[in-house]
């Protein structure tokens, strides 16, 4: 059991952990004297204290991180792989534990948690495939005697800047490919979830990760700007909201780094008059309300076409008395709280707007929230919401989930085409002709087909189109072995054969 995992093994009343930085292979605690509250959300309570780095600390990292690249990127692939292999494995021995700190700070279900760490996984696994990954090509002969070929090499130090609502599987999206490509890492994670990130290095330094090939700074907007700025750091994801991914983007490219910066969201799911009701209500519900509403695939508009819109509505109706709220450790909880009191509150505020702009209040999420101190919030249901609605434009971001009617099938598709995000969609039909249609020509990264939350899978790549993605690669999978590397093209003719000797040993990698 790791030092972290150990803080955790029970849960914490009434103590409060500091919660420091991890720099070239140990825990550094801050010196800014700035620092912020984590909190147990399903009680209230407060359970932590982070640090928040300074610019000198972020620096300390890069520092780190920039003497671990100079013999990080001659280890050679065979011992990458053995390496990655070894941290799968301490990944799925410690899946429970790190599932277990989602829960604690975050507040999603435990076995949601758990799918957030066995998706992490999958990525660490794709990772484990770098040799393959990163071949590059060859022509001989490309003109008399000289042969031409390319290769991709790593881009030294990147750094990742994380949302508050996958604590453990974004970072993964980032660190795994980036480190496995050959670079080192500095980790930015979310100040409101810090912890599953402590645990992260610590299971990476038992893997045998050299020291400074991972750290991690805490904080926010200073630490976040100090990343930006640093002329040591050569490239960054970012996931997050669309004003910050913006923000990052320009701020990053304009000082010469190469950004990808995933944003927010407004996933909408369209349902045909053909579908399948019952189907498309389990699954509007199970993505709707998931997590409390906090991914960044959840779904949040219904379309609903026709006359599928009046069953639909009584086929959630239905379901939604059934969804258990309560603390995520509790075995038969379904949707947890959300992740600090402002939050909830801002969500809450908008079933009050929404009513007030015109739509039908179907369930109030405030009238179910369990009242124990916890930032909890109950399911709500809002029909007959209008595109000009603020509960339409604005991404929640918690578990309020809006209808709006149409009449056709391209009605519902000009809605998807028109709106800002185009992160996911899903269609609902039993017409494979409109559904291939549908991918055809609906404006966003990620389609699901009956699948209400289509992330890829590892080997494919995640990213939006829109104001969901702020430049050119999209994350993990293919694209992100791109993103982490740079190609070179080597043209090459030799005068001379090679000299050569023989060795009748079986030929070795390392
Ligand atoms: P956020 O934008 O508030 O924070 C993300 C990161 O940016 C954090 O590390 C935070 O410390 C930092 N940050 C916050 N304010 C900043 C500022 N003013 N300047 C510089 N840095 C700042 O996002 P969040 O609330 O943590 O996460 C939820 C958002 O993330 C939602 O909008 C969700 O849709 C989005 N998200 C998107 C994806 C995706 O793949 N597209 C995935 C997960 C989450």
């Amino acid at each position: 059991m790791t030092e972290v995992a150990d803080q955790f093994t029970e849960e914490r009343s009434g103590e409060v952990t500091r919660i420091s930085h991890w720099i070239d292979g140990q825990r550094v605690e801050g010196t800014s004297g700035r620092s912020g509250p984590v909190y147990n959300p399903a009680t209230g309570e407060q359970s932590g204290e982070v640090d928040f780095a300074t610019t000198e600390e972020v620096d300390a990292a890069v520092q780190a991180a920039k003497r671990a690249s100079e013999s990080w990127r001659v280890v050679s692939l065979s011992r990458r792989t053995e390496l990655f292999f070894q941290v799968r494995e301490l990944f799925h021995d410690h899946a429970d534990e790190l599932a277990r700190l989602l829960t604690l700070e975050h507040g999603k279900v435990f076995s949601d948690a758990k799918g957030e760490v066995a998706r992490g996984l999958e990525v660490i696994e794709f990772c484990c495939g770098i040799p393959e990954l990163l071949k590059g090509s060859y022509s001989e002969q490309a003109s008399t005697g000289i042969d031409v070929y390319s290769i991709r090499q790593p881009l030294g130090v990147v750094a990742g800047i994380t949302p508050f609502n996958f604590p453990a599987m974004v970072p993964m999206w980032m660190w795994a490919p980036a480190i496995a490509c050959g670079n080192t890492f500095v980790l930015k994670p979310s100040e409101k979830d810090p912890s599953a990130s402590m645990l992260t290095a610590e299971l990476l330094k038992e893997a045998g990760l050299p020291d400074g090939v991972f750290n991690v700074v805490h904080g926010d907007k200073a630490a976040v700007d100090a990343v930006l700025e640093h002329p040591g750091i050569a490239a960054i994801s970012f996931v997050g909201s669309t004003p910050i991914a913006r923000y990052v983007y320009e701020t990053g490219t304009k000082a010469g780094k190469r950004v990808q910066a995933l944003g927010g969201a407004k996933n909408h799911m369209i349902v045909l008059p053909d579908a399948d009701i019952e189907m498309a209500a389990d699954a509007a519900v199970g993505a709707g309300y998931g997590s409390a509403g906090e991914r960044c695939m959840a779904v949040s508009m219904l379309v609903a076409v026709g006359h599928a819109a009046d069953d639909l509505v009584g086929a959630i109706q239905e379901r939604l008395p059934k969804v258990k709220v309560g603390n995520g450790l509790e075995p038969d909880s379904e949707m947890g709280p959300l992740v600090t009191r402002e939050h909830r509150d801002k969500v809450a505020s908008y079933i009050e707007k929404g009513a007030a702009e015109g739509a039908k209040v179907i369930t109030d999420g405030r009238e179910s929230a369990p009242d124990n101190g916890g930032f909890f919030l109950g399911v709500t249901l809002l029909d007959e919401v209008t595109p000009e609605m603020e509960v339409y434009k604005d991404e929640i971001f918690g578990p309020v989930l809006g209808i709006t009617r149409v009449d056709t099938y391209e009605e519902a598709v000009r809605l998807v085409n028109e709106n800002p995000y185009g992160n996911g969609v899903a269609i609902f039909t039993r017409d494979g002709g409109v559904a291939r249609q549908f991918q055809f020509e609906v404006n966003a990264g990620m389609v699901g087909v009956n699948v209400p939350i289509p992330v890829p899978v590892a080997y494919y790549s995640f990213g939006g189109w829109k104001n969901s993605l702020f430049g050119d690669l999209h994350i993990y999978g293919p694209e992100g072995i791109q993103f982490y590397t740079q190609g070179k093209v080597v043209t090459s003719r030799w005068p001379d054969p090679a000299t050569s000797k023989v060795d009748l040993g079986f030929p070795q990698t390392r």
